[in-house]
């Protein structure tokens, strides 16, 4: 069986004509814009990260920033940090579009507005999301997707109306998805922004913008792990009674274990394949959701085969360089269900602030001793 996941992607990601986003169509309608607030028409010289090609290595630049278009704002960035995602396109996935600014973990300042924009304001602190939420259209009523049809992931590099806020020497610079963290100041449409309480930690907040929402996203959004199941990684806050955590890296033992990892396989420590290893610790039974997250295609099947017959789980988190994949079909014909999502199933508007609240009155905590990359102090 072949998934093609580019160009299922593609699909989805033309089904709605940018022209005809209700941004550009009915100006006062959108929760976001309205009348004008204030706004910068200067462009900023700032440093940034380039990536030059794929494959090669990221570069510290001066780059140009150009103010906000009407429903864009322009955010000095505080914090960023790095997401497997980041790596992959440094390496051209999607698409190769050379040279961009990567990064789309962060968090910012409101440095000023586009003219439309109301519900956002100077010296608001923000973080990027890779997703709209509109809370109007078919997906974003349906509850069953976080996937936003009228303001959708963007992969062109590019802002709405097909055009880049950046350059460098003369020369375009691509945007990764709607944002570009990895720079002093990055413009962004202010469907693409959620405002957060400025009370969280904000090396902890950067992490929320990806990485540690889309973990826990997964399990408490996608999967909907219950209370008692077995799963393979995350879940606590869902009540799992045993979470196995996989992985090469020694050092992420006692890192899942501050997350409430309750057991560990190093699988190159071991002559056996991780669904042998799995099995062996479930007695035999497997468990009942599993997560992959490395995008590697040749893990699929492995953590696939042991989720329990007629009611496992896997699920797709990770990126991954290859646009297909083998799964092995009896597997599947036994009951088992793979369902991938984008962001961990985490609606932007409605979802991250119940994160931020989390982790201010620590319901969450441990994201912030991953280690979140200050790239620029507030002033
Ligand atoms: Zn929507
Ligand atoms: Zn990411």
């Amino acid at each position: 069986m072949k998934m093609h996941i580019r160009s299922i992607l593609s699909s989805y990601l033309t089904r709605k004509p940018i022209s005809k986003s209700p941004i550009f169509r009915s100006l006062g309608q959108n929760h976001f814009f309205t009348s004008s607030t204030s706004r910068s028409n200067q462009v900023i010289t700032c440093k940034a990260a380039v990536c030059w090609g794929a494959g090669e290595a990221v570069k510290v630049e001066e780059i140009q920033v150009e103010p906000p278009k009407s429903s864009e704002v322009r955010v000095k960035m505080m914090y960023a940090s790095i997401c497997h995602t980041d790596i992959l396109c440094c390496s051209g996935f999607p698409l190769p579009l050379f040279p961009k600014v990567p990064g789309h973990e962060g968090v910012g300042m409101m440095e000023s507005v586009g003219e439309n924009v109301i519900a956002l304001k100077e010296g608001d602190l923000v973080i990027p999301t890779y997703l709209g939420e509109c809370g109007e259209c078919e997906n974003c009523k349906s509850g069953k997707t976080n996937l936003c049809l009228e303001h959708p992931l963007t992969l062109n590099g590019l802002m709405l109306d097909g055009t880049s806020r950046m350059s460098i020497r003369g020369q375009r610079l691509y945007h990764l998805f709607s944002c570009s963290t990895w720079a002093e100041y990055m413009v962004v449409n202010a469907n693409y922004l959620v405002k957060i309480d400025s009370r969280i930690a904000l090396s902890e907040a950067s992490f929320l913008s990806c990485g540690f929402s889309t973990g826990y996203g997964a399990a408490w959004k996608a999967a909907k792990v219950e209370k008692g199941s077995s799963v393979l990684e995350g879940a606590r806050n869902q009540g799992a009674a045993r979470i196995i955590g996989i992985d090469k890296n020694e050092r992420r033992c006692e890192m899942g274990k501050n997350f409430g990892m309750t057991d560990f396989i190093n699988p190159s420590k071991s002559n056996k394949p991780i669904s042998e290893l799995v099995r062996e610790l479930t007695r035999g039974e497997g468990v009942d959701y599993s997560f992959e997250c490395s995008g590697i295609q040749s893990l699929i099947n492995e953590v696939l085969q042991p989720t329990k017959v007629g009611k496992g789980m896997l699920i797709v988190i990770g990126a991954g360089n290859n646009a297909s994949m083998d799964i092995n079909f009896l597997t599947l014909l036994l009951g088992r269900t793979i369902k991938g999502c984008i962001f961990g199933g985490i609606k932007v508007q409605s979802d991250i602030p119940l994160l931020v609240n989390k982790c201010i009155n620590k319901v969450i905590e441990g994201a912030q001793n991953q280690g979140a990359a200050r790239i620029h102090r507030q002033k």
